[in-house]
């Protein structure tokens, strides 16, 4: 639609605090589909997050290395913004529940009034990681039991596993 907009660059935007395996599977399968993906860490400042935007960016830089279509930003603000900000003509989400759906569809509405020109294309979790969320993780690694490495390590890439745990050993 747009002849400034690159069709074959998507942004993912999110909170990634922390990235997940969730998130890397939307990551990789994006990477294969798109020329170009660029993961957009959304800074909120109302909100305080367990991982700063620096530490964010610097664990989501060694997930997407081996990734050569794809790169790491922050931004603040909106994220329709922030797509057009990237040339980017697609706003690429994860989906995984009904609820999502629900609240995927009601934001991703909003954004196409915003930018009708940013098409938003959503990809349906891998069977394997429908329950995952940053939230749950958080969870987890706040329990703080014996093992919690091996169980995390069914959640989130292997370099986001000590970073979280050294949050909650204090
Ligand atoms: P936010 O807090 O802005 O929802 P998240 O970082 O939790 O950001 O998620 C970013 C995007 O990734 C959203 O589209 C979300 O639905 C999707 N997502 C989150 N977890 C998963 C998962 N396990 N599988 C697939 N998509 C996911």
């Amino acid at each position: 639609m747009s002849d400034q907009l690159d069709e074959r660059h998507a942004v993912y935007v999110g909170s990634f605090d922390p990235p997940t395996l969730g998130h890397c599977d939307i990551i990789s399968r994006g990477a294969g589909l798109f020329g170009r993906v660029t993961v957009g860490i959304g800074i909120n400042p109302d909100k305080t997050p367990l991982f700063s935007s620096e530490e964010r960016l610097s664990l989501l830089r060694e997930i997407v290395l081996p990734l050569e279509n794809v790169e790491v930003a922050c931004f603040e603000g909106l994220a329709v913004d922030f797509v057009r900000q990237c040339g980017a003509a697609v706003m690429l989400r994860g989906m995984r529940t009904l609820t999502d759906i629900e609240s995927e569809f009601t934001l991703t509405l909003a954004n196409r009034h915003l930018a009708p020109d940013i098409e938003t294309v959503f990809l349906m979790a891998s069977e394997q990681y429908t329950s995952i969320s940053s939230t749950l993780i958080k969870q987890i690694a706040g329990m703080g039991r014996a093992g919690s490495v091996d169980q995390l390590v069914e959640f989130v890439p292997e370099t986001v596993v000590a970073p979280l745990l050294a949050k909650f050993r204090d």
